[in-house]
């Protein structure tokens, strides 16, 4: 067997030294295409924070990758958006329970209103 390739761990398609992407799949092979740089993490963690619902889809993209950094990066991304949402949620409900509280008192305030 020719040292110099490699096989798809995906598709076991031969692919040659040199490229970082299975020519047949697309699935990256090499530890350059696998290694995530720390300001590509910081994005990915920004986007996950910030853009709750982007952040899932690098979740989805790393965390079938065969290198455990991408998966953790995966995992921690994915905590980050449910952490994220949860923070949004809790946020949201807390702005509508004192609109409500305020729209009684102010109902209360006129009872001559009919309602
Ligand atoms: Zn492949």
């Amino acid at each position: 067997m020719d040292p110099s390739q490699t096989n798809c761990p995906k598709c076991h398609a031969i692919i040659s030294s040199g490229s970082n992407y299975c020519s047949n799949c697309g699935v990256p092979v090499s530890d350059k295409a696998l290694h995530i740089s720390i300001g590509r993490q910081l994005w990915i963690y920004f986007v996950s924070i910030c853009l709750p619902p982007l952040g899932l889809g690098y979740t989805f993209k790393y965390i079938v990758s065969p290198s455990s950094q991408n998966k953790r990066v995966a995992i921690i991304a994915a905590i980050l958006t449910i952490v994220s949402i949860v923070l949004t949620i809790w946020a949201t409900m807390g702005l509508i329970n004192s609109l409500q509280t305020q729209l009684n008192s102010q109902l209360n305030s006129y009872p001559g209103m009919g309602l």
